[in-house]
């Protein structure tokens, strides 16, 4: 077995988006499409208390993609124009296939108890078969994420398989995997992944070794596709680490990014638009 090595380090800048929200933003939807399958990874950590009240993002469309919230301090309350209403709270995942399309607002809620809010938004492609799809929803409630403990790696599994676990989220066309592990100081980890598919890894705590080169939080490290597993090791002198585990199958396909929408052409943009200017964007 090889080790995949590291590509490059993206240090992830601040953003605002939605109704002035501040967060860290390491990729974004572009028409290059380098991470394919993954357009966008967001890193909300709120736990200042004089970047002050927390506002969110009101009712807005999304189509030709998912979006995946994971959570791990305060909530978001979510409500959409199928009529799902709910709240995701510390631990738990969502994972939202727009496909031809949803309205929905996601308002971040700081947590009563340490007064934080922390999680990220990963936004995955949809190939253009599944594009103009049924909408769908499955929501993860954090007692249902697999966690598995072995020498120092404690691992919660939301999509994907290890150990002969899977994830509770299946049926995505990207094959994703999406974990978060967490490494006590001084341990290792190993992970297979097919040829072919791209890796990224988001360290937001502590420091480690991937194969010989040292990342410390924050950063997102994305990995050439020359090697068949990833291996990384935490510092034994330092507090460990941990870090979102992130890989998927490309689809090789044409994008065209254009706000919350990700289509295969400009015409399907144009459409888009058009539909949410006559009122037809619902189906
Ligand atoms: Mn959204």
């Amino acid at each position: 077995m090889t080790n995949r090595t590291i590509s490059h380090i993206i240090e992830p800048q601040n953003a605002i988006e939605g109704a002035g929200v501040l967060l860290r933003r390491s990729i974004s939807p572009r028409a290059t499409n380098e991470y394919d399958p993954f357009l966008l990874f967001d890193h909300f950590a709120f736990n200042n208390p004089l970047e002050g009240p927390i506002r969110g993002f009101p009712m807005h469309p999304h189509r030709g993609l998912e979006t995946v919230t994971y959570i791990l301090d305060g909530s978001v309350n979510h409500r959409d124009s199928l009529g799902n209403v709910g709240v995701i709270g510390p631990g738990d995942v969502q994972w939202m296939t727009s496909g031809r399309g949803i309205l929905h607002e996601e308002m971040p809620k700081r947590s009563e108890n340490s007064g934080n809010i922390y999680g990220f938004q990963l936004w995955v492609n949809l190939p253009a078969t599944q594009k103009m799809g049924q909408p769908r929803y499955q929501e993860v409630n954090s007692s249902t994420i697999p966690v598995i403990e072995k020498d120092g790696v404690t691992v919660r599994l939301v999509a994907g398989e290890l150990d002969g676990i899977n994830g509770p989220v299946t049926d995505i066309s990207a094959s994703p995997l999406y974990m978060d592990v967490k490494l006590a100081p001084g341990s290792k980890f190993i992970y297979p992944i097919p040829s072919g598919h791209t890796v990224l890894a988001y360290v937001f705590e502590g420091a480690g070794e991937f194969g010989s080169e040292v990342v410390e939080s924050v950063s997102m490290v994305v990995f050439n596709d020359d090697g068949d597993q990833i291996e990384v090791k935490s510092d034994a002198s330092g507090k460990g680490m941990q870090f979102m585990l992130i890989a998927g199958a490309p689809f090789k396909e044409t994008i065209v990014p254009y706000g919350p929408f990700v289509m295969n052409t400009v015409e399907e943009i144009q459409q888009t638009i058009a539909e949410l200017r006559n009122g037809t964007f619902i189906k």
